[in-house]
């Protein structure tokens, strides 16, 4: 039987509330498919202040590193928001851990199901047919590392600013294939976008990117769109992207639009792909919802697992290659919602259930 190892992080708030649901979904599939897991819980963000002055405590990031994944819950909450910007449980906690696992590649899911149609701002017609967009984003390089990086005062008494937006072509490169790989298992369609009208950094993105998807393969229908037509088109008619390919500042726009226009912050699931491979010779990668640690909820049990589990399924997809067990726990979560049961943040005022309920749902229909 296959092992998988990972270290889960719960973090703050609603963080362990959801993780356990997560690690139980994951127990389910294992015996399913079969395969153990393997992992212990460590302190991260608020916890890791309190128990050992550290968002990032030694501890934790040794353990991540002698393992094969991170599920990371959500650090911060009021406790911590009057700590010194550098020492806030995200930065002090995030940052880091990106940093030490190269997580260049930023995976997000945008899908809105249509039984909740109605928590999508979009119009209705648009929002009925549920959206499936993968929005892939560079997340190391571009205008937010690019040296040099500065401010200075001129001598006619102005002040400039300066940022460097910077590719080179390996980066291009290695992003685009985790938008190739990703592809081929949906629709087989990638749009990538740029502003390659203006900027010589999206003219060797545009090159590099369909260079690549010829060398990778082929039969992937690759189209090229300017940042600022795919912002409108993501809210025109989302479901014409299947893969949403693009670098650092446009995707960090573009992503927050679809997690959006998707309405609820419980369902959306992310994934960050590292530059190492793990044991298993597949991307080390830290996943994560895509929401916070939920203060006005937090130890209430009315937290929606949804986006924590679903997260938990990136991992066996990207980081053990175990796509029919991830499939199995997304068509889990859609058959819940199918069914009815919704928790307080998708269910428009109906009755909802909490956490516990909306897991156990979940765990059934794990088949
Ligand atoms: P938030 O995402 O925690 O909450 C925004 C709203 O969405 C709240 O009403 C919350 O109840 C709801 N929500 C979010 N996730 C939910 C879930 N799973 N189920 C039900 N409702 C859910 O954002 P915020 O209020 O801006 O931030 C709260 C704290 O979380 C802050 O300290 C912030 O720094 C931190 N935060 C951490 C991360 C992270 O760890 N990656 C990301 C965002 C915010």
């Amino acid at each position: 039987m296959k092992t998988i190892r990972f270290t889960n992080l719960p973090g703050d708030g609603i963080g362990p509330e959801v993780m356990s649901v997560a690690l139980e979904a994951l127990e389910k599939a294992g015996q399913v498919y079969h395969f153990e897991c393997e992992t212990t819980a460590h302190d991260v963000g608020g916890i890791g202040i309190d128990n050992h002055g550290n968002a990032l405590p030694d501890k934790t990031l040794e353990a991540c590193k002698a393992v094969d994944a991170i599920l990371f819950g959500s650090v911060g909450g009021p406790k911590w928001e009057s700590l010194p910007p550098k020492e806030q449980p995200e930065r002090a906690a995030l940052l880091p851990l990106r940093k030490a696992f190269e997580l260049f590649a930023n995976i997000r899911p945008g899908n809105l199901f249509p039984e909740l149609a109605d928590l999508s701002p979009l119009r209705a017609d648009v929002a009925s047919a549920g959206i499936d967009v993968l929005c892939i984003r560079e997340l190391t390089g571009g205008i937010y590392f690019g040296q040099p990086k500065t401010t200075r005062q001129l001598e006619n008494g102005e002040k400039e600013a300066l940022d460097t937006m910077i590719y080179q072509t390996g980066e291009i490169r290695r992003i685009t294939e985790v938008a190739v790989k990703a592809a081929a298992l949906r629709g087989k369609k990638i749009c990538s976008v740029d502003k390659a009208n203006v900027l010589e950094t999206s003219v060797l993105w545009r090159q590099t990117v369909s260079e690549i998807v010829q060398e990778m393969d082929p039969t992937i229908e690759l189209s090229h769109m300017y940042v600022d037509n795919a912002a409108m088109q993501l809210v025109r008619n989302p479901n014409q992207f299947d893969v949403l390919l693009t670098e650092n500042m446009f995707g960090d726009i573009l992503s927050d639009e679809l997690a959006v226009i998707c309405g609820s912050l419980g369902m959306l699931a992310s994934a960050s792909l590292g530059t190492g491979r793990n044991s298993h010779d597949l991307p080390f990668g830290l996943y994560e919802p895509a929401g916070g640690t939920a203060p006005d909820i937090a130890g209430k049990g009315l937290a929606n697992p949804c986006a924590q589990v679903l997260s938990a399924a990136l991992m066996l997809r990207y980081s053990f290659g175990l796509e029919d067990a991830a499939l199995a726990i997304e068509n889990a979560v859609n058959e819940t919602i199918r069914s009815g049961l919704r928790t307080g943040d998708i269910s428009q005022g109906e009755n909802s259930v909490g956490t516990r309920e909306m897991g156990t749902a979940i765990l059934s229909h794990i088949q």
